[in-house]
C-alpha cells in the first residue's frame, strides 16, 4: 500500500465534498478527506453545540436551510478569480450534481415577467433587486442529500473524522503534506484546504506562519426581521428569496436583505463562542411567519483592520445583556423603550424563536446600523406593506464574519505550489453553491495536472 496520498482534502463541507466528487473521476488517485467533526449519522445524533453545528460531514451546510442560489452575483466572489462564463458553467454543473443526489426539481425565481415587474417597482424606492434562481432543499432534505453523498464517496476515497489539521507542511515553495493535531504527519502531492468559517481562524494563523498573503473582507452586521408571511407573500411567491440592495440615505451604507425564509423559523447560531441569530425553513413544515436578515456591510479603512473582532464585540454585547438573542418589536425600538414579554405577547407576530429575550437593541447596535436598518424597512414597506409596522420583530444580532481572503490564482491555488484553498474559509465563497463550485474548480485543475 502506498503511504503517500495523491490528495488530502481538509474539511468535509460542500467545497471539500465537491472537490472529492470531481477527483474520483480518476480512479487511480489515492484521496484522503479529513474533518475535525463527525460523520453525518453521528452528527444528527449529537446535541447542538457550536462544534456539532458547523463541523463534520456537510460542514456548516448540513444544518442549513439548503437554499441553492444559482447566481454568480450572490454567495461568493468566484468571479474575482475566473470569468463569469466559467463560474456560471460550474454553477450549472454543481446544480446538476445536487439534482443527481436527490435535490427537488422545483426552481423558484424563474418567471422573468414577474421578476422584472418586481425589479421595476423596487427601483422606484431605490431598492435594487438581484434576480436569481433558487432551488430550495429545506433543512430536512439537505441531510438526506448529504447522506447520499457520503455513501457514494465512502466507497471511493478514505474518510477520517475527528481528525484536525494542525499544520500545513511545505518544502521549497511546494506543499508536502499535513500534520494533524494528534501529531501524525500525512504526506500528499496535493492539499486542498476547505475549512469553512469554523476553521478560518486556524487558516489565518497558518497563512501567516507559512507566508500566504491575505486581504480583509467586509463584516456584515444587522438583525433578523420576522413578519407575518402574508406581508411578504407577494414578493416570496415571485422570488422565494429576494435579495434587495439599498444604499442608506443618511450614511450611504450598503444595506441588503439576506437569507429570506418564507414560512420559516428564526434560529440561534453558535460561532466562535458567541450566540447570534439566523433563520431557516423546512420543506415540509411551515410556520405563519417569514423571516429575513437585514445586514449592513462595513469595510473598515486604515488603520483599523480587525472587522471580525469588531463584529464579535457587537455580538458579545447582546450576549452580555441577555445571555443569548434579544427580540424587540420595531414599534418599541422606534419609541425608545425596551420590549417586554407582555408587549411581545400583545403583538401580531408570534416569535418563532421561543427563547429570545425581549429587550432593547439600541443598547447593542450603534446608531449608524439602526438608522440603516430602519431606512431599509421604510423603503421595503412600499413593496411589502406591513414590513415597517410596529409589530415587526427584530432579533439581534445577526453577524456575518467573512474569512480573510486568500491571494489565489484562477484555479484557487495559493502561492505555494499544489496547495489549494477553497470555500468560505478562503473567503472566496459565502454560500453552498459557490463553495461547491470552488471544489469543482480545484478538482478539475488537479485532474489536469495528474493526467
Ligand atoms: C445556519 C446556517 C444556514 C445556512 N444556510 C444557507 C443556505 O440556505 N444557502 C446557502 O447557500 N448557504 C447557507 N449557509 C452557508 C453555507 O452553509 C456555507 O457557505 C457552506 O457550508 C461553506 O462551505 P465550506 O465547504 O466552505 O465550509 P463548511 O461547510 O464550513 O465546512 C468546513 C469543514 O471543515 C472542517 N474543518 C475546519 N477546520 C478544520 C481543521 N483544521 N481540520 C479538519 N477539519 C476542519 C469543519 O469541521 C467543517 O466540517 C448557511 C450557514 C449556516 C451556518
Amino acid at each position: 500500500m502506498k503511504k503517500k496520498y495523491d490528495c488530502i482534502i481538509i474539511g468535509a463541507g460542500p467545497s471539500g465534498i465537491f472537490a472529492a466528487y470531481k477527483l474520483v473521476e480518476n480512479r487511480n488517485l489515492k484521496i484522503l478527506l479529513i474533518d475535525r467533526g463527525k460523520d453525518i449519522s453521528q452528527r444528527l445524533k449529537q446535541r447542538m453545540s457550536e462544534n456539532s453545528l458547523l463541523s463534520g460531514w456537510g460542514g456548516a451546510g448540513a444544518f442549513s436551510d439548503g437554499k441553492l442560489t444559482l447566481s454568480s452575483d450572490i454567495g461568493g466572489f468566484l468571479t474575482s478569480y475566473c470569468s463569469e462564463e466559467m463560474v456560471l458553467n460550474y454553477i450549472n454543473t454543481v446544480d446538476e450534481i445536487y439534482l443527481k443526489f436527490g435535490a427537488p426539481r422545483e426552481l423558484y425565481g424563474t418567471n422573468m415577467d414577474d421578476l422584472l415587474r418586481l425589479q421595476n417597482n423596487a427601483s422606484k424606492y431605490f431598492l435594487k433587486l438581484i434576480p436569481s434562481k433558487i432551488r430550495h432543499l429545506g433543512t430536512d432534505k439537505c441531510r438526506t442529500i448529504l447522506k447520499s453523498f457520503e455513501r457514494y464517496l465512502r466507497k471511493k476515497i478514505e474518510l477520517k473524522f475527528e481528525a484536525e489539521a494542525k499544520e500545513l507542511i511545505t518544502d521549497k515553495g511546494k506543499i508536502k503534506g499535513v500534520r494533524l493535531k494528534s501529531g501524525e504527519f500525512i504526506e500528499a502531492e496535493f492539499v486542498i484546504v476547505a475549512p469553512g468559517r469554523a476553521g478560518s481562524v486556524w487558516l489565518a494563523e497558518e497563512s501567516e506562519r507559512i507566508g500566504l498573503p491575505t486581504f480583509q473582507n467586509p463584516v456584515d452586521i444587522g438583525v433578523r426581521v420576522e413578519v407575518p408571511s402574508s406581508v411578504m407573500k407577494e414578493i416570496t411567491d415571485i422570488a422565494y428569496e429576494s435579495k434587495f440592495i439599498f444604499y442608506s440615505k443618511h450614511f450611504d451604507d450598503k444595506v441588503r436583505t439576506f437569507c429570506m425564509n418564507p414560512y420559516g423559523e428564526v434560529v440561534k447560531e453558535f460561532s466562535n463562542g458567541l450566540t447570534t441569530v439566523n433563520g431557516h425553513s423546512y420543506r415540509n413544515r411551515k410556520t405563519n411567519n417569514t423571516n429575513f436578515a437585514i445586514l449592513v456591510s462595513t469595510i473598515f479603512t486604515k488603520p483599523f483592520n480587525e472587522p471580525i473582532f469588531y463584529g464579535s464585540y457587537i455580538a458579545s454585547l447582546a450576549n452580555f445583556l441577555v445571555d443569548g438573542v434579544i427580540v424587540q418589536r420595531l414599534g418599541d425600538l422606534k419609541a425608545g423603550r425596551r420590549s417586554t414579554l407582555e408587549r411581545i405577547n400583545r403583538g401580531v407576530v408570534e416569535p418563532t424563536l421561543k427563547d429570545a429575550v425581549p429587550g432593547d437593541l439600541s443598547f447593542v447596535l450603534p446608531y449608524r446600523y439602526l438608522t440603516d436598518i430602519i431606512e431599509m424597512l421604510e423603503a421595503m414597506d412600499n413593496l411589502a406593506p406591513g414590513v415597517n409596522s410596529r409589530h415587526t420583530l427584530l432579533y439581534g444580532v445577526e453577524v456575518k464574519f467573512y474569512s480573510l481572503r486568500q491571494k489565489l490564482s484562477n484555479c484557487l491555488e495559493s502561492q505555494i505550489k499544489n496547495l489549494f484553498v477553497i470555500g468560505d474559509g478562503a473567503g472566496v465563497s459565502r454560500g453552498l453553491i459557490q463553495a461547491s463550485a470552488s471544489g469543482l474548480i480545484t478538482g478539475t485543475e488537479i485532474l489536469k495536472r495528474v493526467s
